[in-house]
């Protein structure tokens, strides 16, 4: 028919059969790129009031052989898409926790938490569970100390399942924390069935926090709502000591952002990332 001619056009249109082979060769390369150890973690300090480090983000970044070190945003969705996610979250969790136990050794650094970010289709998984558990029977991590990074895209479908496999972990003492906060489709009765430990307040509204009334507006809501809810709230992306201290004030008491330093790899992660005193 006239309307399937024009489907089968569009698949020849010269524009998207260039993002088919450009993904293609994206997923190629990861896939080698796993096996040759060419992912890396660097860790982002999360502080507290004190501006002293008492946990990390782990975020993955690619040593490419001839494009150089990537960023997550060149590679993470088309990994969701072709589902290398799965490897490479699993492989994410496994060096994290690896870390943690290496930091659990130490006194300095036993009490430090592990935040590792899970993707939607990594957590759908059926296997999802059980992976988790594998890694912390193999790597011997105190699961109190790790926390996984879940965002609102995982709650548009399926609930129970969601909460179901959040009960499981959290028997195990692993936490969960609600990445993005207010960027997505979540509603706030989802918030009171989730059973969660932390909310991230998206950096999209740290960024304007001073200037934008809105965004001030709803910074605060979500710092009051943690509260109410007893969910610890870090504010993420706080990159001058004017939005620390507006936060601060207005009852945030966990941060992330360039203030206290940027993601490094271990060896660069200072302990105290005072960089000068909160007044
Ligand atoms: P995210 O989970 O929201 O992580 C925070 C992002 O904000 C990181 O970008 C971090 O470097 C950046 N950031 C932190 N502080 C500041 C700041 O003060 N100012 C600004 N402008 N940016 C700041 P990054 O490392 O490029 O990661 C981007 C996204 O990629 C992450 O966003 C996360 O969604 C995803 N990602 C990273 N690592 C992983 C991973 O291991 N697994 C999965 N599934 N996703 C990951
Ligand atoms: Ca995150
Ligand atoms: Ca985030
Ligand atoms: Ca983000």
């Amino acid at each position: 028919s006239k309307s399937a001619g024009r489907n089968t056009m569009r698949f020849f249109d010269p524009t998207m059969q260039a993002l088919v082979a450009q993904r293609t060769a994206i997923d190629r390369e990861l896939r080698l790129a796993l096996k040759r150890s060419e992912l890396v973690l660097f860790y982002q300090p999360v502080v507290d009031e004190q501006a002293q480090m008492v946990g990390v983000e782990a975020l993955v970044r690619w040593q490419h052989p001839r494009r150089g070190l990537l960023s997550p945003m060149e590679f993470i969705d088309q990994a969701e898409q072709s589902g290398l996610i799965l490897p490479l979250g699993q492989w994410v969790l496994r060096k994290a926790c690896e870390q943690l136990v290496q930091w659990a050794a130490q006194p300095a650094t036993a009490q430090l938490t592990m935040a590792v970010n899970v993707s939607a289709r990594q957590f759908r998984h059926p296997e999802f569970v059980e992976q988790v558990l594998e890694v912390m029977r193999a790597t011997g991590v105190a699961a109190h100390l790790l926390k996984l990074e879940i965002t609102e895209s995982l709650l548009v479908t399926d609930m129970l399942e969601v909460i179901e496999k959040m009960q499981a972990l959290r028997t195990m003492q692993v936490t969960f924390s609600l990445d993005d906060f207010g960027t997505g489709y979540s509603s706030l009765s989802y918030l009171k069935r989730l059973p969660l430990d932390q909310l991230k307040i998206d950096q999209s509204f740290v960024r304007d926090v001073l200037t934008d009334s809105h965004d001030a507006a709803i910074a605060q809501t979500v710092i009051t709502l943690g509260q109410s809810l007893n969910l610890s709230v870090v504010a993420e992306g706080v990159e001058t000591h004017g939005q620390w201290q507006f936060l601060a004030q207005r009852g945030c008491k966990l941060f992330q952002g360039y203030l206290f330093g940027k993601p490094v790899p271990v060896a660069q992660l200072p302990l105290s990332c005072l960089s000068w005193p909160l007044v």
